[in-house]
């Protein structure tokens, strides 16, 4: 389901979609979504938790928590939003076919689909990789400690020489890379500080660390 922005298009619209566990969404995901949208000037940018079997154990969050957390954390955050349909769904999506759906319902709007480095040194592992491209530009966001896998690298250098270097509205597979403030927050350290019974406060909103606590979430390693 997409919460907003939902509505047709207009020629020139940019939108962007960045994808991930969330589990649980946190300060690393939020300055660099809120600095994505600025700098691509986006309608919106759809943060879109992934599908994940329902419950990764005893005390980690469903897919539904994850969901709230997002809402949560983006609050009225201008130009965020979240599109659950991924998550919703109960099975694995690629995102190759949500992407011909998002073109679909917005088919003037440039896709902008955005990835932390980590993501995208392991690019050739999802399906279809090269249909991703055809379909949406992509912009890697540097990550504390993530660097460029041999395929990565190369996969830039073929993609500057048959599309160029920026993003024009309405092209697809250009790859550009994006400056961020580097936040060296990851949700495995969350959650191991969580399950050490270590405070978390500040790696991410208070509300959501509330929402952890009340729930008993991430207690337990695993
Ligand atoms: P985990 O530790 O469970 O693997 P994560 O913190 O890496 O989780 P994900 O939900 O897997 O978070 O990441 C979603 C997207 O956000 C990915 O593209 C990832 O590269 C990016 N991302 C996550 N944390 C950061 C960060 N601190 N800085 C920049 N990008 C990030």
């Amino acid at each position: 389901m997409v919460e907003a922005g939902a509505e047709s298009s207009l020629p020139g619209t940019r939108i962007g979609l960045f994808g991930g566990t969330f589990d649980p969404v946190h300060f690393g995901h939020l300055r660099p979504a809120v600095e994505m949208a600025e700098q691509y000037a986006l309608s919106t940018l759809y943060l879109l938790p992934n599908h994940r079997p329902a419950h990764r154990g005893p005390t980690g969050a469903t897919t539904p928590m994850r969901i709230d957390m997002l809402r949560m954390a983006i609050g009225s955050a201008e130009h965020l939003a979240v599109d659950s349909r991924e998550a919703e769904r109960n099975k694995p999506t690629y995102t190759f076919d949500t992407l011909q759906e998002i073109k679909a319902e917005q088919p003037e709007a440039t896709v902008l689909f955005f990835l932390g480095m980590d993501a995208f040194a392991e690019f050739d592992t999802w399906h279809n990789w090269e249909g991703v491209l055809e379909l949406a530009n992509l912009v890697v966001v540097n990550r504390p400690g993530a660097v460029h896998s041999e395929f990565s690298r190369h996969l830039v250098l073929r993609q500057q020489q048959a599309c160029g270097e920026k993003i024009v509205n309405g092209q697809a597979g250009v790859i550009e890379s994006c400056d961020v403030t580097q936040l060296a927050i990851s949700a495995t350290d969350v959650r191991r500080r969580i399950a050490s019974n270590l405070s978390v406060r500040f790696l991410l909103p208070e509300q959501v660390s509330e929402y952890i606590a009340a729930k008993r979430l991430y207690r337990v390693n695993g």
